[in-house]
């Protein structure tokens, strides 16, 4: 345990220090649970949204996306249940007022943090006589228009899903779609979470990627397995090992108000094995409910069958941030001193198609026209749509540490060799081998390596598999 302690220590100082994620308001001490992304950090997050919406979204004939709004009519989470049910047990001690979740407590997750030495005793201040749990609602509230009364209270969405639900009849009419069909979002989300820690693993303000998929009831079992395959490839094309990952049934008696059946996608973090995804059968609840509460039709006809139903809905979902912090976790390594490199040494063995920073150009030294020929190549490589830096300053060797750290796949150097033949090294984060590149073909070359990467995944079934 001291060893995974040690290890996410290493990790919230590599992301602080090379621009990944830090503490949110930090200058004023921060604020719990709430994490900003910094330059490298956004970098990595778009380039993960943007290969899920290439693989679910654009890349399928069946999925379409849509962009819902944060704030929504309150009768939809009445109708959705979360007014009454989504709430966590929240105890209080009895001796210094601090508050944690009930199960978090039971399960022993403090033990070891601040005075908590067993199970159900206090972190602040050890004590373990406590309040009797109460349900915590953990929809964040504000106000709409001017006035701050109970009429113009309004809830922060705790989940994209809603509004795939409310917007169901428009998106299936507007885009012809015929069950069973999908709906898509990627989106930020909102938590009043009571237990917090493990880095930006459980966050209050969040980003969640989310499908429904609408099948006909009946359907729902077999498709439910096809997207629960689907997710764990994704992971698996992302370049997470598979080991790390594993599956989680939920128990009958536990499931959500909503859910017939739901398995978790789990990895094995340095602090235990968490959920990354899950994959929900949530019925045909959503859109019944919506029906009750709006008064208005929400079934589907089908054109084939001439028969009228209330879709069944399949809901992959899957946390943008979380499987961020799986890849940073799973790609961390410190050199043994036999590749190369110096002992200790670390390197960030992020997939190429998700690296923020995919090629590093460096002029070798500052003279003559180097610096002027690898901005011009940082700048090519970029209108080719590759993510690329431009660096000067240190030493090559230093450069190169820099950018293993960052999990830069590909460093180019200009020489003086350049000048006369107009060709690069191209040195390889993972193998070390350098190569000579003509500069008019490194777009080219870079394209071509990034398809290969895909390739080379355990994942690339998912690509077959979307055709
Ligand atoms: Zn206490």
């Amino acid at each position: 345990m001291a060893e995974a302690n040690n290890l996410m220590e290493k990790i919230v100082s590599l992301c602080k220090r090379r621009g990944f994620v830090w503490q949110g308001s930090e200058i004023y001490g921060g604020l719990g649970a709430i994490y900003h992304f910094g330059p490298l950090g956004v970098e990595m997050k778009n380039a993960i949204k943007q290969l899920w919406w290439k693989t679910f979204v654009t890349g399928r004939p069946d999925v379409v996306g849509i962009e819902g709004a944060i704030l929504m009519h309150p009768e939809v989470w009445k109708a959705s249940g979360h007014i009454s049910s989504f709430t966590d047990p929240l105890i209080e001690c009895k001796d210094c007022h601090m508050r944690f979740r009930a199960d978090h407590m039971e399960e022993g997750k403090f033990v070891g943090q601040g005075k908590a030495k067993e199970k159900m005793q206090c972190t602040g201040c050890g004590g373990k006589d406590w309040t009797s749990p109460k349900d915590f609602n953990l929809m964040f509230k504000t106000f709409v228009g001017t006035t701050e009364d109970s009429k113009s209270e309004i809830q922060l969405r705790p989940e994209t899903a809603q509004s795939m639900f409310t917007d169901f009849k428009l998106v299936q009419e507007s885009s012809r779609l015929k069950v069973p069909f999908g709906i898509a979002q990627i989106g930020k989300s909102f938590r009043n979470e009571i237990t917090y820690g493990d880095f930006f693993f459980r966050m209050r303000e969040f980003e969640i990627a989310e499908l429904e998929y609408f099948v006909k009831p009946g359907d729902d079992e077999k498709w439910f397995n096809e997207w629960l395959e689907m997710w764990e490839l994704f992971y698996w094309n992302l370049g997470i090992k598979k080991d790390n990952l594993s599956r989680y049934e939920h128990p009958k008696d536990s499931l959500s108000h909503y859910s017939k059946r739901t398995v978790d996608v789990m990895y094995k973090f340095p602090f235990g094995v968490s959920e990354l995804a899950g994959v929900a059968n949530r019925t045909d609840y959503d859109l019944s409910q919506h029906e009750k509460f709006s008064k208005k039709d929400l079934h589907y006809f089908d054109p084939e069958t001439n028969e009228k139903f209330i879709p069944y809905v399949v809901e992959p979902t899957m946390g943008i941030e979380r499987a961020m912090l799986a890849c940073i976790v799973d790609g961390y390594s410190e050199s043994d001193g036999t590749d190369g490199r110096e002992s200790g040494e670390v390197v960030l063995r992020l997939d190429s198609r998700i690296a923020p920073i995919q090629v590093a150009v460096f002029p070798l030294v500052k003279k003559e026209k180097l610096p002027e020929i690898a901005n011009q190549i940082r700048f090519d490589l970029t209108q080719a749509g590759i993510r690329s830096f431009y660096d000067e300053s240190g030493s090559i060797g230093r450069r190169y540490r820099r950018q293993d750290e960052t999990g830069t796949p590909w460093c180019v150097t200009v020489d003086f060799d350049s000048l006369q033949d107009e060709t690069v090294t191209v040195r390889d984060r993972d193998t070390l081998k350098q190569e000579r590149i003509k500069i008019a073909d490194l777009a080219s070359y870079f394209q071509k390596e990034l398809i290969a990467t895909q390739d080379k995944t355990e994942g690339a079934a998912l690509v077959e598999k979307n055709k």
